[in-house]
């Protein structure tokens, strides 16, 4: 299922936030936007996700608009991170998972496979508000995958997290990949993005700079003028 980006554009009043945005983003892929702050990466996957209107331009997947019909097809993890603080571990992902039409026996045995896979089988019952910021974002993580989407939406997964917890997500993300699924994510920092995709594409404010496979990039650039921002 590809996902076509055709001249889309974000505009707030006399300021463009996403501008003229082409793009081609393949299936069963990983697809990378670097840029820094403010270059419009959460402002395209808002508009993917038909969370905000675009004021030009065309999105379509298959073929097809995004419509909410689709939901259940999408995953997506916001920059803004958000769980419920009260709910424990095991309640936050059955309620996220029954939203997208699982059973709760489904939505337990996958989210302990989760649990397990990220060493802390013991947060199920766990409070989210007791974990630390970090392990709070691998349970977000779960909640945007708990429903196996075939199109994953990650907006700077990485930031935020420890070495170690970059990357036991990192080797979540290349399974997902390997069994299928269509990965769109954005960072700051070039070694992500190198480490992970075949194509991506460079914004800044709102523009696409580059876009290509890596290697076409690495080749046209040189890797140390593609470093857009050391955080
Ligand atoms: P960051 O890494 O800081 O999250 P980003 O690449 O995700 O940056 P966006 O959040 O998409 O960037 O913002 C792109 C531009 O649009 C910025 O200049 C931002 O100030 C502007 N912008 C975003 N939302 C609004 C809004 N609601 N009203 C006005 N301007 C906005």
């Amino acid at each position: 299922m590809t996902l076509l980006l055709n001249q889309v554009t974000k505009r707030y009043g006399k300021a463009t936030a996403v501008d003229h945005l082409s793009l081609e983003i393949p299936e069963k892929e990983m697809f990378g936007f670097l840029g820094g702050n403010g270059a419009g990466k959460t402002t395209t996957f808002r508009m993917i996700l038909g969370l905000l209107d675009r004021t030009e331009g065309d999105i379509t997947w298959n073929g097809e608009p995004i419509n909410y019909d689709k939901s259940h097809l999408i995953g997506y993890l916001p920059e803004e991170r958000g769980l419920y603080p009260k709910l424990t571990v095991k309640e936050q992902i059955v309620y996220l998972g029954r939203l997208r039409g699982m059973h709760k026996q489904e939505i337990i045995k996958e989210l302990e496979q989760w649990l397990e896979r990220f060493k802390v089988p013991e947060y199920m019952a766990k409070r989210v508000e007791e974990l630390s910021k970090g392990n709070q974002q691998k349970i977000q993580f779960i909640s945007a995958v708990i429903h196996k989407p075939k199109l994953l939406i990650l907006d700077e997964p990485f930031s935020g997290l420890d070495p170690v917890n970059v990357e036991m997500l990192k080797e979540a993300v290349i399974d997902l990949k390997q069994q299928g699924t269509s990965i769109v994510f954005s960072s700051h920092r070039m070694e992500h993005v190198e480490e992970l995709c075949e194509h991506l594409c460079i914004l800044h404010k709102g523009t696409p700079v580059v876009q290509g496979s890596l290697r076409e990039i690495k080749s046209s650039f040189g890797k140390k003028n593609i470093v857009v921002h050391a955080d």
